[in-house]
């Protein structure tokens, strides 16, 4: 299939390369040249606009920073809307705000496109193994259309519902996951001042009904699990900084429908605290280490 693909970045350049390596031929636009050189120097077709980039294309993926950039890059005078093909299917992959993705879709849909928000889980990593969940929003037939190509980037595509439903999904499960983390930091740093093992803490919730993803299988004290970023000095993984964005769309798509999410407002809070200490690009897991530094007074 001949796909374009904007927005080569950290996630962006490994989705093409496994786009490639699945026999698509791949036009690939960033607004940096060394993103493009890079998607070139593997294989791809580097181009420095929109409108060259979607010129042919049967699909159009953008994975780009925030809703703003989706809408300028679809809906702007040199976007996509102006110059795809009239069948071409839209997907963004993007993690942005419900209202945005809809918006987007609705303009889509008016001109004749499909289009699907289609945000990932599995991070960098999961990019690079071909390995990411989808998560996606739109109808039954652009679905179908878009599952065959998602497969070549993810392992899990999941149909959410309709348009925005996929960046629904995102929000809420970013925010339980991490409320999740600070449950299991807040326990760790409990059993610390009561003189529980940290090991015995871990064998016991993890059997219990503390379990959790957050416990098993990425516990954010050191030393349970070997695997977990806690491990490495919290080396991302999933760097903080992300969290707090997500947690911003969480927060703002709560207040848009009118959910309670006290606990998530609470989680924006802290990580914001963590990102403001400098660690917004440590993995979201070293809110452990925060918390028991604050706690210490090395931190204000
Ligand atoms: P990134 O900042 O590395 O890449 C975004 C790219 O978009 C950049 O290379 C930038 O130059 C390009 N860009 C911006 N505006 C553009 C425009 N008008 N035209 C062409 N290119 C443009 O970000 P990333 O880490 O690749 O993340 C992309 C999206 O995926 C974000 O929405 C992010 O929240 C989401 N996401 C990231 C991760 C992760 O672990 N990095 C995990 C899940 C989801």
């Amino acid at each position: 299939m001949n796909i374009a693909l904007i927005g080569l970045g950290n996630m962006g350049l490994p989705m093409a390369a496994n786009l490639l390596k699945a026999g698509h031929d791949v036009a690939g636009c960033d607004l940096a040249e060394a993103n493009r050189a890079a998607h070139a120097a593997q294989g791809g077709r580097g181009v420095a606009s929109v409108a060259e980039a979607v010129a042919g294309a049967e699909v159009v993926i953008t994975m780009l920073p925030a809703g703003k950039h989706v809408a300028e890059v679809v809906l702007g005078e040199g976007g996509v809307l102006a110059h795809a093909a009239p069948g071409a299917l839209l997907i963004d992959s993007s993690t942005i705000d419900v209202a945005t993705a809809r918006r987007v879709a609705e303009a889509a849909e008016s001109s004749g496109r499909m289009m699907l928000d289609a945000p990932v889980s599995g991070g960098v990593g999961g990019a690079v193994a071909g390995t990411l969940t989808f998560m996606c929003g739109g109808t039954e037939s652009a679905f179908a259309r878009a599952e065959p190509v998602l497969k070549g980037m993810g392992r899990s595509i999941v149909h959410a519902g309709p348009s925005g439903a996929g960046q629904a999904a995102k929000a809420c499960n970013n925010m339980m996951l991490a409320i999740s983390m600070i449950g299991v930091s807040e326990g760790f740093l409990l059993a610390d001042r009561l003189g529980l093992d940290r090991q015995k803490l871990f064998d016991i919730a993890s059997v219990s009904t503390g379990q959790c993803w957050a416990l098993t299988s990425y516990c954010p004290a050191p030393g349970p699990v070997p695997s977990a970023p806690s491990n490495r000095d919290y080396q991302p993984g999933f760097a903080a900084a992300l969290m707090l964005k997500d947690l911003g769309l969480a927060q703002q798509a709560a207040e848009d429908s009118g959910a309670p999410t006290p606990l998530g407002a609470h989680a924006l809070r802290l990580y914001q605290a963590l990102v403001e200490a400098g660690q917004g690009g440590a993995d979201f897991s070293a809110m452990f280490r925060f918390l028991g530094a604050t706690a210490r007074g090395e931190i204000a």
